[in-house]
């Protein structure tokens, strides 16, 4: 691994696809064991999280199923002046295990905002898995029940993240060099 420009900043190998690759396992097993004898339908959140659902389902020796959401954010007008909505959900939640696979969380608002959507629509159960999270950011109650990798506050790209569209498709995962 060596360093790599992405548009105009830089960025170091932080972790190697290998570690990326255990860690992923590790928390398979996790998953596996929580849903034995049920049939959880993971939502995976594009675009980020496409690596990290085709890593951890394939590890997953389960009944499971797939589908993808977006989550889009516009200028509306709410007195908060945002509105997120999740878009692409055709298939019923209702009375599903469900898994929502995120590639990062930070802040956690596009959790908080997922899991506000889904709620409504009365899931047996709601769990988080991501594949980063940055505990020093994360300021929210809803529990990040899988974390793959724990990372400090610094922007990383690769594993299917991106800068400005850039990095998705580098092995591991790269840290900004400021
Ligand atoms: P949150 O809503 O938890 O603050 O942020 C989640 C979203 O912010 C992620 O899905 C991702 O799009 C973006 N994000 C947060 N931190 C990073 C980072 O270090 N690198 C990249 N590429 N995206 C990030």
């Amino acid at each position: 691994m060596s360093r790599v420009i992405l548009h105009d900043e830089t960025f170091e190998p932080y972790i190697t696809e290998a570690e990326t690759a255990a860690a992923i396992s590790r928390i398979a097993q996790e998953v596996a064991q929580r849903y034995k004898g049920r049939t959880p339908l993971f939502l995976g959140v594009l675009n980020g999280a496409y690596f990290f659902a085709s890593e951890l389902l394939k590890r997953l020796d389960i009944p499971c199923e797939i589908t993808f959401v977006k989550v889009a954010s516009y200028h509306g007008t709410t007195s908060t002046g945002v509105v997120t909505q999740l878009i692409g959900l055709s298939q019923p939640v209702e009375g599903r295990d469900i898994v929502v696979l995120e590639d990062i969380v930070d802040t956690g608002n596009t959790i908080e905002h997922i899991v506000s959507a889904l709620r409504p629509q009365h899931p047996a159960s709601i769990a988080i898995a991501a594949l980063l999270l940055k505990p020093e950011a994360y300021k929210k109650d809803i529990p990040i029940d899988h974390v793959a990798l724990r990372i400090p506050n610094a922007f990383v790209v690769g594993s299917g993240l991106d800068h400005d569209g850039l990095g998705r498709n580098l092995p591991g995962i790269y840290r900004i060099v400021n």
